[in-house]
């Protein structure tokens, strides 16, 4: 049975639909899928159980359908393209990208490939400042827990330095382990839709995962996904791999 959502409703639903459209963060497919939910926490389609729970299942099927889609529809770079007609697997991608967590990649940090040398000059102001991309190293800040890219030029006063420092940061890390520094990426839909406990999307995706220091959202959320057991999607491993000779050689 159908309900004719009321006026309050529908605003409500636009007002959410609207913070989506303005988030810089949501997009691509995480827009997709956040409207979907929208559609399905507002107006109650499909609907959720008495108990405030539905399968997983339910709502990929409602959102994509079982349509083929073009696999690059994600909007996250580190996930492989999945251009199948499994809902199920596809809804998972994006709750996996989305994820709150802490990325070293994400707060402006430089790649290795431009990471220059840091040793801090003596005899004028600044630091060395050539080319550090075949000696760099992610430290751990032992304050934050932070991590950033390090590296040295290969002059040996450079490179000794760099040895120097190294050994001083496991030292200080051994003496105090650093703190788990706060997210800094993910989390987009649960701004948006704080009453889904993502908390156990989450831990469902990625067995991984663990609560970031900065904690839940203040609003205590009231609608379970159920996440089916769908196996990971990286096969553990728990023989040695052997190596097998195929028939037929070169192509
Ligand atoms: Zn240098």
């Amino acid at each position: 049975m159908t309900i004719e959502p009321s006026y309050a409703t529908l605003r409500a639903h636009n007002q959410r639909i609207t913070g989506m459209l303005a988030d810089p963060e949501c997009v691509g497919e995480l827009l997709l899928v956040g409207i979907g939910m929208a559609r399905c926490v507002d107006l109650g389609d499909p609907p959720w159980g008495d108990t405030g729970s539905m399968p997983m299942k339910v709502i990929a099927a409602a959102i994509y359908g079982n349509r083929r889609l073009p696999g690059n529809l994600l909007g996250t770079t580190h996930l492989s393209d999945r251009g199948d007609h499994r809902p199920n697997r596809r809804i998972r991608d994006v709750f996996f990208a989305d994820r709150r967590r802490y990325s070293p990649d994400v707060d402006g940090d430089r790649s290795w490939a431009n990471v220059t040398c840091g040793r801090p000059m003596v005899r004028r102001e600044g630091l060395c400042g050539r080319s550090a991309s075949s000696n760099a190293r992610r430290l751990t800040d032992p304050a934050t827990g932070q991590r950033r890219w390090v590296g040295s030029c290969s002059q040996p006063a450079c490179k000794q330095w760099f040895t120097d420092l190294l050994d001083r940061n496991r030292a200080e890390l051994a003496a105090h382990p650093a703190p788990e520094p706060p997210a800094n990426t993910g989390g987009v839909l649960e701004r948006h839709l704080p009453e889904v406990d993502w908390w156990k999307v989450w831990r469902a995706v990625d067995k991984t995962w663990a609560p970031p220091p900065e904690g839940r959202q203040f609003e205590r959320p009231t609608l379970t996904l159920v996440v089916d057991d769908e196996p990971a999607s990286e096969p553990v491993v728990s023989a040695r791999p052997t190596l097998r000779v195929l028939d037929g050689g070169w192509r």
